[in-house]
Parts: C-alpha cells; structure tokens; sequence
C-alpha cells in the first residue's frame, strides 16, 4: 500500500483527524479504541473483547490510514505485514512470519495487528485461484487462523484487516472470535471529497483563489488516495513552473493526468 512504513512495533502520531469522512467507520472503531485504551472495564464485567475487524472497501479508500489511527488513538504499537508479502515465499516462511508477529504483538499488548490486502493469504481454501504457490499460502492462512483461535480474548491484541474484496475470503475468517465484525470504509462523496481536500491541502502554499466546492465538484470518483495524489500533483506542477503558490490551474492540470492514468490502468486491465 502507499502508507507510510513506520517503525514496527511503535505507536503511530495518526489519529482520527487525519483520516477525513468516514464518519460511520469512525464511530463503529472507536469501540475498539475504548477495548485497547481500558480493556478491565470490559473484561471485569465479564464480557469478551473481539480479536478482530475486517475493514472491507475500494482501494484508497483510508482504510490502512482507519487503522493506523486506531493504533495512534488509543497509543498502542502498530504491527503490520501485507497479504501479498506471502505471494511468493519459501516454503514455511509465511507460517512463521505470522507467528513472530503475534509473538511481537503479544509481549508489547495491549497492541494493534494490521494485516494489509488480507485476500492474498485468505482466500477460500481448496479452491485453486492461480497461485502458485497454493499450498504455502494455506500454511499461513492456516497459521493466522491458529494464532487467533491460541490467544485469549483477553490478550490485549486486537487484529485489523483489510480488503476490497471480501468475497473471495475463506468463510472460516468471519466465523466468530476470529473476525467477526465488518466495517465498510466507502468512497468520498461530495462533502467527504471537500474534508480530505481540506487535510491535503493544509501542507501547500495556496493561491487565494483556490475553491475546495470547485475541486470537490471536479473529482467524481477520485478516492481518497487519488486526492492525496492530487494535491501533491498540483503541487509538482507548479514548482515546475516557479510559482509562488499552487493555482487552480495547476489542480486542473493535475486532474487531467491523473485521469490520464487511470484510463490508461483499465485500459489494461480490460
Ligand atoms: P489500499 O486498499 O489500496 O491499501 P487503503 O484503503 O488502505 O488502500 P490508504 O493506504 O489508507 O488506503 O490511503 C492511502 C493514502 O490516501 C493515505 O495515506 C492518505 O494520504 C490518503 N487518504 C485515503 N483516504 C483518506 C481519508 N479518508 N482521509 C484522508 N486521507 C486519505
């Protein structure tokens, strides 16, 4: 993903105000915030904290930003690996990369486990989608389903994964005590297009003229991802040109390559 690495095991500085929109995952996540920040309130009631949430939503969506804002929100270490680190791996590797994390995340509980593109290792098992590796990729799905079932509730740990294609996932994931809820990270419409340009805006030096109603309205379709984009685009384009400050026309230029691209990425995917 195009997230920012950060030290593994340390905390993340991204909070809630960073990720823009998203008001409805914002509000489902923040009970796992409150299971991380005081875990005794809910464990000396007797209740069973969940392990885990699958954010489930298109690409660029916000949803490694979602959980990274967790981590920072309620200051616990953020762990994370990618499902499509395991695509080609050796034998035996991804089985115990899963098994090193949650060994990590458990000494330095109460912590947050992100697993990025969840779909490469947790497709349906049985069915062979491809892979060439199938078999070393059942091995680590099989491991991280292990590892969740090997730990309390009460650990401390709390696993978030994403994917935009929750379809294609083993049921044996969703089943309860592993991830058991779903939060949809959407894309922006108008009013949440205007918010993420209010967040990638702040950092550049802007003419007064710019208009966030305008850009919002010229950006149908555009994820969050892309505006980020976007922004940083204009930005290029005018320090190409020397200007003192990012003008409208230099967001318009941006916008027009930036749909350049993509007509180009699915004019290769179709
Ligand atoms: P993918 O499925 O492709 O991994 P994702 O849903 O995890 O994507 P992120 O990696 O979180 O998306 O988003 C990429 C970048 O886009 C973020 O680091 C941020 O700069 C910007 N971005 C995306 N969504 C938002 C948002 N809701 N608010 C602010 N910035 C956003």
């Amino acid at each position: 993903s195009r997230a920012q690495v950060y030290e593994k095991g340390k905390s993340t500085n991204i909070t809630f105000k960073d990720v823009a929109g998203l008001e409805g995952a914002k509000e489902e996540i923040q009970e796992i915030v409150e299971f991380l920040r005081s875990p005794q309130r809910y464990t000396e009631l007797g209740a069973k904290i969940p392990k885990g949430a699958l954010l489930v939503g298109p690409p660029g969506t916000g949803k490694t930003l979602l959980a990274k804002a967790v981590a920072g929100e309620a200051k616990v270490p953020f762990f994370s690996l990618s499902g499509s680190d395991f695509v080609e791996m050796f034998v035996g590797v991804g089985a115990s990369r899963v098994r090193d994390l949650f060994r990590q995340a458990k000494e330095k509980a109460p912590a947050i486990i992100f697993i990025d593109e969840i779909d490469a290792i947790g497709r349906a098992r049985g069915k062979n989608n491809g892979f060439n590796s199938n078999d070393e990729r059942e091995n680590t799905l099989n491991q991280l389903l292990t590892e969740m079932d090997g730990f309390g509730t009460n650990s401390g740990v709390i696993i978030l994964a994403a994917t935009n294609r929750a379809d294609v996932l083993d049921a044996a994931l969703m089943r309860a005590g592993r991830f058991d809820r779903q939060i949809y990270v959407d894309m922006p419409d108008l009013n949440e297009r205007k918010e993420i340009f209010q967040v990638h805006l702040k950092p550049l030096k802007l003419d007064k003229n710019m208009d966030i109603d305008f850009l919002s309205k010229q950006t149908p379709g555009f994820s969050g991802a892309d505006i980020a984009n976007l922004c940083n685009e204009a930005a290029l384009i005018a320090a190409r040109k020397n200007k003192k400050f990012v003008e409208k026309q230099d967001f318009l230029d941006a916008v027009d390559r930036i749909i350049g691209g993509l007509e180009k990425k699915n004019k290769i995917i179709t």
